[in-house]
């Protein structure tokens, strides 16, 4: 599991899922759309400095988890908390998923 975090998100990568994998389209996607922060080390993501690099590197563009979902093999997922939205969502009579 490849776990690190950007400023007020936080990506989790299944890389389990990523032997089979044919296009790798999370790095090139995050090379494309963002700073290329993840990098392929030994045919899976890996990011490409330490946890205070994604920090201050890192754009929170989420095109690592799109391009996964839709080129992958489905690993990443990514935590983007809202605060005040649980409350929010109460307020109305609803919840989160
Ligand atoms: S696109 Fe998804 S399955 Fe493929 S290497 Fe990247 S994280 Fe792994």
């Amino acid at each position: 599991m490849v776990e690190f975090k950007e400023r007020t998100i936080k990506v989790i990568i299944d890389d389990s899922k990523c032997a089979e994998c044919k296009t790798h389209a999370c790095v090139a996607g995050c090379k494309t759309f963002a700073r290329g922060i993840l990098v392929l080390k030994d045919g899976k993501p890996a990011l490409g400095g330490d946890g205070d690099y994604a920090e201050r590197v890192g754009t929170e563009c989420l095109a690592c988890e799109y391009e996964c979902w839709f080129r992958g093999n489905k690993a990443i997922k990514i935590e983007a908390p809202v605060a005040g939205l649980k409350e929010y969502l109460e307020k109305r009579g609803l919840s989160l998923a």
